[in-house]
């Protein structure tokens, strides 16, 4: 101890006095990173409502169907296990999802592959951490996969998708891309997809993913496929892996928050090649996991043994929950397709990515220039939540939004949580006749009602 001062409380007051903020001062990279957007909406949504705003929130895509039974009692059994779990995961997850891809990708994976932890977004940094190089990022993107690679202190190299043709996107234009990022110092290794897509809903198709996974092999660039959304196709186009096409060079990721509706469990994977550098990018992934997080949850992992464990109950019910996604979600872009709005058709997951392009002259006479000012305009005067294009790498003036649809699949206002949770069950078990029945939405009918008034408004 320092003998000038003769107590611990003066040894503070003078750090205080000497260094005004101390002694929490905060790194540069820390400040440059802000909340991820979709949170921050959530929480404005929240206090907005505390405050007796009735607002519609089209702003957070969190699954909305209530968690399979199977996997409750699988947790509530697990309970008393709370030993830490072996750092890449329990051998028998580890096992249920490599057979489980082996089975829903047609690519045959072995548990060795296959690491787990407290949600794939921790993967997908950790990876971005152990992998060497620069990022190619299809624009738009998720809100999280830039800020990741800068803390990584990688470059993003953003490559526009085609948003004319459900955001294809071209080999050509990823070795313009690549070529102009070399010229200016870049280390393009590593493209990152996403099928279904958030933001848009869009899935690549086989031919263009065939293209993609044979042009990354030819540059000798490493794909990570997000295929977090791949159970939530909703029907009429197939998910396909580029691991497929591209097993030595393709890591996927995923987990239990989509599909399975178990976000807050805070559970994914990443299925690594089978290759010597697939073993050994395992090894230092693992490494960087016992310094971060340890383990996933040994109870959640135990429950999500049984997620992955293809049961037919589990498996109807992820199925049945994608089709009517993909019917309330359809349901909306009809609506705004009638309204002359631009956007993708919807293909997966419970993303609209609709374009306001064609109402720029009257939205600026009411203040509006980018996402961002349409995304606030719309929160403050007409209570609805969405995220602009911006929080997906997009130009500020694209004026595109993304709308979250998964909040929309609420048969009724529920008064009590078990009342909600029975009325989604039945939906469930009545999807069969969505088509013939159609039900009413209330929420999916405010939203459609809302979009009608507000372009008629411009
Ligand atoms: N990727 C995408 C495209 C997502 O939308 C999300 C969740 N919003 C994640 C990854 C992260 O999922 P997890 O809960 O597994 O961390």
């Amino acid at each position: 101890m320092n003998m000038q001062y003769s107590s611990k409380q003066q040894l503070r007051e003078q750090l205080v006095r000497t260094s005004g903020q101390a002694p929490l001062t905060l790194t540069p990279t820390s400040q440059s990173i802000m909340t991820s957007p979709t949170l921050a909406i959530h929480e404005a949504v929240a206090s907005r409502r505390a405050a007796g705003h009735d607002t519609l929130h089209l702003g957070f895509g969190e699954a909305s169907f209530p968690l399979h039974p199977l996997l409750k009692t699988a947790l509530a059994e697990a309970a008393p296990h709370t030993g830490y779990a072996p750092v890449a995961g329990i051998p028998a997850l580890r096992q249920a999802i490599a057979a489980y891809l082996t089975s829903k990708r047609q690519i045959p994976f072995t548990s060795d592959q296959i690491i787990v932890g407290p949600g794939s977004k921790a993967l997908l940094f950790t990876l971005l951490q152990v992998l060497d190089g620069d990022i190619l990022l299809p624009l738009p993107s998720w809100v999280s996969y830039a800020p990741m690679a800068h803390l990584a202190g990688k470059r993003v190299i953003g490559v526009q998708a085609d948003p004319h043709d459900h955001h294809r996107l071209n080999p050509d234009r990823l070795s313009q891309a690549v070529s102009q990022a070399r010229q200016e110092g870049a280390h393009p290794r590593i493209l990152l997809v996403n099928s279904p897509h958030n933001p848009t809903g869009s899935m690549f198709d086989h031919a263009t993913l065939e293209a993609l996974a044979c042009w990354a092999r030819d540059n000798g660039i490493t794909l990570i496929s997000d295929e977090i959304y791949a159970e939530l196709a909703h029907g009429w186009r197939e998910h396909i892996s580029p691991a497929r096409f591209y097993p030595e060079g393709t890591i996927i990721t995923g987990g239990l928050s989509k599909a399975f509706a178990a976000g807050g469990w805070r559970l994914g994977f990443a299925a690594l090649p089978s290759t010597e550098a697939g073993a050994r990018a395992m090894v230092a992934l693992c490494a960087l996991a016992s310094e971060i997080w340890s383990a996933a949850s040994t109870p959640v992992q135990e429950a999500a043994t049984v997620a992955f464990s293809q049961h037919e109950a589990i498996e109807s019910s992820v199925q049945r929950s994608a089709h009517v996604y993909g019917y309330v979600t359809d349901q909306l872009y009809q609506t705004l397709r009638q309204l002359d709005v631009l956007c993708p058709r919807p293909a997966g997951g419970f993303y609209l990515y609709p374009d306001f392009s064609p109402w720029r002259s009257v939205l600026r006479s009411r203040g509006v220039e980018t996402s961002q000012d349409l995304a606030h305009y719309l929160l403050a005067e007409w209570d609805t939540a969405t995220l602009p294009g911006t929080a997906f790498q997009e130009e500020p003036t694209a004026l595109r939004l993304r709308l979250a649809t998964s909040a929309l699949c609420e048969p009724r206002p529920a008064v009590s949580d078990e009342e909600r949770e029975a009325a989604l069950f039945h939906l469930l078990d009545q999807e069969e006749t969505l088509f013939e029945r159609r039900p009413a939405f209330p929420l999916l009918e405010r939203a459609q009602t809302f979009w009608t008034a507000f372009i008629r408004d411009l």
